[in-house]
């Protein structure tokens, strides 16, 4: 049976792998809608070659481009963060929120709010919104499914069981492509090392949060959202190979694993095919070939991220919008080269330390307005002198 997609963020890195997947299985799948930010000619492509019904740009500046990279296919075209709402409320079976950063959170609220299955990449969406979110997913009647490796390995993991049965989840992180360095190392990394991920082809800002470790923090976050068995019971382990994806142990001692390669397109196939199983085009797993699994703890003077998103997430209420906010603004300008690597983290620490925490936001408005105000906020601090840059 054909079914219904919205790719929002379809010109990332994670549209592209389901996209591909998409193509490799067209007759099961009518494309409704696909998003981008600016990316005018790729998303026209894409829309094209899909046969979507609507293509939609965030950058209002990109709506006559859009227009005239359609002419004449019959794809309707749309510009503006409203209309990127408006087209992610449209009934779909499946939307696939791909879009990076806390600019997805309206879009995957409005996705949310009609009803249908929504497979969650941005992460920093649930990080920021929190409970405003589950509580959407509930009232709706939406499915929410993990996209993001580690959660869907935990989804596959729990298979249905109750989650008062589980002792304790365990987030893997490769450590990312700075693991080895020194803190006098780290100080000097440079955007392109940062980005240079060993096991993972993804997009820049995420491939940042990977050398910080702030993603397995988001990742806590999101973690402690999807699986709330507390966050006690929720843990880090550095495994370079990144073969395990996560694991899950139960009260009984007995730990389940989610082996895979490296590829988004396993974890994605997951939930577009979910709860059935459809076929990859990745490699199988050989681990004869890979030889060793080794594990570390993570080293939180090096890497003080994970403690961040850790005390953030124990604050709860508004501190994990403001964490995730603090660290767009200090990603972005560390990819300008404005800041050095080091000072991520220590910016949104800062961010998290200066004056008082807004109350918990109830609603998606009051969630935005927590998100521009630590804009504000980490952007006034980097405006400041500061000694290690
Ligand atoms: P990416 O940068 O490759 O792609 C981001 C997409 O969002 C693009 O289509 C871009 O046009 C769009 N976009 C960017 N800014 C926007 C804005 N302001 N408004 C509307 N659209 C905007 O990112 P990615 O690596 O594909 O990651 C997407 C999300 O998935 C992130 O939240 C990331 O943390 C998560 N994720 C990615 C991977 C991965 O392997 N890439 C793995 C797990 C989770
Ligand atoms: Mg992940």
């Amino acid at each position: 049976m054909t079914r219904s997609l919205t790719i929002l963020g379809a010109t990332g890195s994670v549209g592209a792998s389901t996209l591909d997947l998409v193509r490799r299985n067209r007759a099961d799948w009518r494309v409704v809608a696909l998003t981008a930010n600016g990316n005018v000619a790729e998303l026209a492509e894409l829309a094209r070659e899909f046969s979507a019904e609507i293509a939609v740009v965030a950058d209002e500046s990109c709506l006559a481009d859009l227009r005239v990279a359609l002419a004449g296919s019959g794809i309707e075209a749309a510009a503006g963060r409203s209309a990127l709402c408006e087209v992610a409320a449209r009934p779909v079976d499946m939307t696939v929120a791909a879009i990076v950063g806390c600019a997805g959170l309206a879009p995957v609220m409005a996705a949310i709010e009609q009803g249908g299955t929504v497979a969650l990449a941005n992460k920093e969406a649930l990080v920021s919104a929190g409970a405003v979110m589950t509580a959407a997913v509930e009232r709706h009647g939406a499915t929410l499914l993990p996209v993001d490796s580690e959660h869907n390995a935990i989804f596959q993991c729990l298979a249905g069981n109750d989650l008062a049965e589980v002792a304790k989840i365990t987030l893997t992180a490769s450590g990312g492509p700075l693991r080895t360095w020194t803190l006098a190392q780290l100080e000097a990394a440079t955007a392109a090392q940062a980005v240079a991920h060993p096991n993972w082809d993804m997009g820049a800002k995420i491939s940042v949060d990977s050398a910080t470790m702030m993603n397995k923090g988001l990742e806590l976050i999101e973690a402690h959202h999807l699986f709330p068995v507390g966050l006690d019971r929720l843990g880090i382990v550095v495994h370079p190979q990144s073969v395990i994806h996560s694991m899950v142990e139960f009260r009984d001692r007995s730990t389940l694993a989610q082996l895979g390669p490296s590829d988004m397109r396993v974890p994605i196939a997951s939930c577009l095919a979910w709860p059935a199983r459809m076929e990859s085009p990745c490699e199988p797993l050989d681990l004869a070939a890979i030889g060793q699994l080794t594990f570390e703890a993570p080293d939180e003077t090096r890497f003080p991220a994970t403690r961040l998103a850790r005390q953030a997430a124990e604050a709860g209420g508004a501190a994990p919008a403001v964490l995730n906010a603090a660290n767009e603004v200090a990603v972005a300008a560390f990819l300008a080269g404005k800041i050095g690597f080091t000072r991520i983290a220590l910016l949104v620490e800062q961010v998290l330390e200066s004056g008082t925490l807004p109350p918990a936001p109830q609603t998606l408005d009051e969630v935005l307005t927590v998100d521009r105000e630590a804009r504000a906020t980490a952007t006034a601090f980097l405006g400041q002198r500061y000694s290690g840059d």
